[in-house]
Order: structure tokens, then sequence, then C-alpha cells
């Protein structure tokens, strides 16, 4: 059991400019992790300063993503808190009052450098031996009155930091990377505070994380070199430095750093893909962090009583989608039947849809080759999407008024499923109706094909079905067409395999017996028809 300190207070800070990526729900996720493992405090802050990108409507996105992944916070948006507001652009007056604060201390000087002189004195430094090493300090050697005099008189100017001459080497202990070492003379004065009046991200960041009693900064590394700056205004303001602990890259299964030349990068295209929450929230903890180096199911109560800084693994992390999408059927398979049509819905509905919509009679379609088949499981296909109002309606209100038959549903695929995205492809049929599509290469292979005898098999098991009476039972079904079959000669597999195609279109769908069971027998009985006068 992980000893708890209540006093850890943690933040994920989200910059509202697209969707929730893969790497910022890990970050957030290790942060409510930890948060929770502690019984501390999650905060959610919203870095909107960037008046270009942040958008309100990005915020809700990210807001959702959080809310689907199922990490909630307890102070941010929506629930408030003592440490409000929890939007960057409403903290100005905080920023404001830290700068008067060290305006007042001498801590900072205004400097009056244009950006002109800034360039000529860089381009003048490049040119040389050494290089560029920062601002070089002209405006802090001014004095108190002549720099007053000239912002007096309306000179544009930015405020700097005046880091002490003497501070020597900025060091921290990373709770990931260990003792980091940064040398002094690479940081220059710092400007906090433009000359528009508006604040730098370093200096918004220190005062929020102070001013919200952060305790613990867990974010991606790509902010490692922010901190030593972030550091040095902890210093000048007398702000107590927290944590920090910064996380490994995740990286494609090609080795470079995670991007859409991959796939899918945000929360909600797995979402809309049918992985599961819970299963995404563990998959993406153990993407650079484990519980005991080798357990891979971790439900969120053990996640939220075991995750500590101290396992967060140093190297960059692999996205490796193939086992999300067995972790994602793992967690399938875990859920009750009620659960499942639930959280499935979208997707049963749309196999509804698909189903009824198939045309009258019999349909040959061809069969997607490989490729196509694994580009159509890569495409994000949202439920619902194609499907007119009117259809949609009813195919949702046909799974809400059929909870029984959902739930009986459940069994014939939780073995296999591992996105719910494949739902429609795989179940449609079980709403044809009495129509029948045929899959081109199972009717080759298993109706068409020379020796066959498809046609006695169909005849057969035909008959078997139109004589069911009352609740039957598929084993001894099963049975009797075996019987029947065996007199005829004919294995069992060239029995039930025309029966297969004949009733669900192909070689591959769900238990045979179970899923007629679900249907109308009359149905059942018109696609054998159907299919026979089609194809012989
Ligand atoms: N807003 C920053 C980002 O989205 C995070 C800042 C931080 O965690 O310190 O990258």
């Amino acid at each position: 059991m992980v000893e708890k300190d209540p006093s850890v207070r943690v933040r994920f800070a989200p910059s509202p400019t697209g969707m929730l990526h893969i790497g910022g729900a890990r970050t957030a996720i290790y942060n409510w992790a930890f948060a929770r493992t502690m019984g501390g405090t999650f905060v959610l802050r919203i870095e909107d300063t960037d008046p270009e990108r942040s958008t309100e409507e990005n915020t809700q996105i990210i807001l959702r993503a959080m809310r689907w992944l199922g990490l909630s916070w307890d102070e941010g948006p929506e629930v408030g808190g003592p440490c409000g507001p929890y939007f960057q652009t409403q903290r100005t007056e905080t920023y404001q009052a830290a700068l008067d604060k060290l305006k007042a201390e001498g801590r900072v000087y205004p400097c009056f450098c244009t950006k002109e002189e800034l360039d000529a004195k860089r381009a003048k430094a490049e040119a040389e031996d050494g290089g560029y090493a920062g601002y070089d300090g002209t405006c802090r050697c001014l004095s108190k009155e002549e720099a007053q005099a000239r912002i007096d008189a309306g000179e544009p100017h930015v405020w700097r930091i005046a880091v002490p001459r003497d501070r020597g080497t900025i060091q921290f202990d990373d709770a990931v990377y260990g003792h980091m070492s940064f040398p002094a003379e690479a940081m220059d004065d710092m400007i906090v505070c433009r000359s528009d009046g508006t604040f730098t991200y370093n200096f918004a960041v220190v005062c929020d994380d102070a001013n919200m009693g952060i305790t613990h900064v867990i974010r991606g590394d790509d902010h490692l070199s922010n901190t030593p700056r972030q550091v040095l205004i902890y210093e000048a303001c007398d702000f107590p430095v927290p944590v920090f602990a910064h996380l490994p890259m995740i990286l494609g299964p090609d080795g470079h750093k995670l991007s859409k030349r991959h796939g899918a990068t945000s929360v909600e295209e797995y979402r809309d893909r049918g992985y599961l929450p819970e299963a995404m929230v563990n998959f993406l903890a153990l993407i650079g962090w484990s519980l005991d180096g080798e357990t891979t199911i971790i439900p969120e109560d053990v996640l939220c009583e075991n995750f500590t800084l101290d396992r967060i693994n140093r190297k960059d992390g692999v996205f490796d989608e193939t086992k999300l999408e067995w972790m994602n059927g793992v967690y399938i398979r875990e859920m009750d039947a009620d659960t499942w049509v639930e959280a499935a819905t979208p997707w049963l509905a749309q196999a509804y849809a698909d189903g009824v919509r198939v045309d009258a009679g019999v349909t040959m379609v061809p069969t997607p080759a490989k490729e196509e088949q694994e580009e159509r499981a890569r495409q994000t296909r949202v439920p619902g999407d194609g499907v007119d109002v009117e259809l949609w309606q009813k195919a949702l209100a046909h799974v809400a008024d059929h909870p029984a038959l959902f739930r009986a549903i459940f069994p014939l695929v939780a073995e296999r499923l591992v996105r719910f995205d494949e739902i429609p492809a795989k179940l449609s049929y079980l709403f044809w109706g009495p129509n029948v599509q045929l899959d081109e290469k199972s009717v080759a292979k298993v109706l068409t094909k020379d020796g066959a005898r498809a046609d006695e098999a169909l005849a057969i098991c035909r008959e078997v079905l139109a004589g069911l009476t009352g609740d039957w039972d598929e084993d001894v079904t099963m049975e009797a067409c075996k019987a029947k079959g065996e007199a005829a000669g004919l294995k069992p597999k060239q029995l039930f395999q025309p029966l297969r195609v004949a009733v669900a279109g192909n070689m591959v769908s769900p238990p045979l017996f179970e899923s007629i069971k679900l249907m109308d027998m009359a149905d059942v009985l018109a696609r054998i028809d159907a299919t026979v006068s089609a194809v012989f």
C-alpha cells in the first residue's frame, strides 16, 4: 500500500488549441492517478493565452475527452475551486500583482531595447566566436531615475527578471530524469512582461502553479528546457519550487515521435473507433509507467492506489496499437451484457441501420481485398455517419426497445471483438430480414464449388429448421441436422458452411445456430430459399 499524502496538488494544464492528443491524455492520466494515489488534489487549468489558436470549442473538446476517459478533476472549469479562475486569460490580475511585487523589490527591470537593436546584437554575436548568449543586460545598467524617466516619457519597454549574477548552476531533482543541472550563463534575463502588457508563458505558468499551491509539476519533457527558467522565476518571486516530473515522449511503432502519420492521435478518434475508456486509460498509463514490470491489466482502482512517480520510465514509450486492441478485447470480455449494450449502443444501432438498408432479395458483394479490409478498420467511423436522421432514430429506438435481444447478442461476439467499430460488419446480417447479401468468395468456395453438394445441404437444414416449433434448442437442432446429413453422406462442415453463407452471407459469422435463434425463422427460411434460387 502506497503511503498517502493529501497535501499533494497536481495539475493538468492543456492549451486548448486542438483535440486532446494521446500524449496529453497520458500526462492527464499520470497527474490524476498520482493525485488519487496520494489522496491529494487534481487541478485542471486551461492555458488559453494564445488568442489565435485557443477556442471555447477546443476547451469543450478537451473537457469532453477528459470526462469520457473518466479523469474527474477536483478543481477547474465547471467545478470551480478555491484557487480559481482556472483559465489563464482570466488570471491577468494575479500576474500583474506578481510583477508589481517584483518591481517593488527591484528584481525586475524595464528594458527599452528595440527589436532592431536586439536583432543586430544577435546577428553580430552569431558572426563572432562563441555565438549569441542571450540578452546582454544593457538596460540592467540604467539608473532607476533614467529608467523611470523613459517609462514616464512613454517609451515602449518590456520587463525582465534580473537573474542574480552569482546565481551559479541551476539544479533540480527531476522525479523521472534525476538530477538536472543547467549552467546559469545559458540563462539570460528573461522577459516576463511584454511591451503590450501581456505576460510570457513561463511567467504565467509559474505564477499559476505557485498561486494554486501545486506541489508536483508532471508534464511532457518538451517542457524540460523551460524548467531552469521557471526555477529562476520561482526564486525571484520567493515561491517554493515544486517537484518536477518530466515524462518521456511517446513514439510510434517505427521509433519516430507519435504523429498523424501513425494514424489516429486524438482521444476522440479512439472513442469513435470503439475503444473503451477503461482500456485507453490502462493502456496509456502503461506507456512509460509500470506497476511491477509485468502486470498489464490494471483497472482504474488499482492504478489509483498504486501510481507513484518513481515507477515512471526514463526511456521513451512506444504506442503499440496491437496491444491496445488486445487490451480492449480483454475489457470487452469482462463486461456484463447490460453494460455492453449500453456502451455499444451506437454501433449496434449502426448494425441495425446497415442491416435494414440491404437491398431486397439477394445481392452479391465483392470480397474486399485484405489491404482494403485493414484500411477500413483503420478509418474512423462515427456511428450514424451516412445514415439518414429518420433511420438513425429508428435504429437507436430499436436497440432501446429490444434490450433482451441485444443482451443475447453479446455472448455471440464477446470472445473475438476487439473494437466496437467491428460490430456493424459482424452483426448487420441479424437485421437483414428476408434478404441476403452474399460474399462472392464465400459463394464460390462453399456453395458453387464442384462436388460441394451445397444444394442438398441447404435442403436438409431447411427441412429441420422448418419443422421446429416452440422454444427449440440449438444443440438438439444441430444434432438433428448432422444426423440427416450423415445419412446423406455429408460431413458437418459440408452441411453447415452453406447454411452459414445462406443465412449470414459469408463464412465468418458468429455462432450459427445461436444467431438463428435470435432471428425470425420465417426470415431465415426465406434467406435459404432466396439463396438457393439465386445460386443454383
Ligand atoms: N500548456 C502547456 C501545454 O499544453 C503545458 C504547460 C505545463 O504543463 O507546464 O503544453
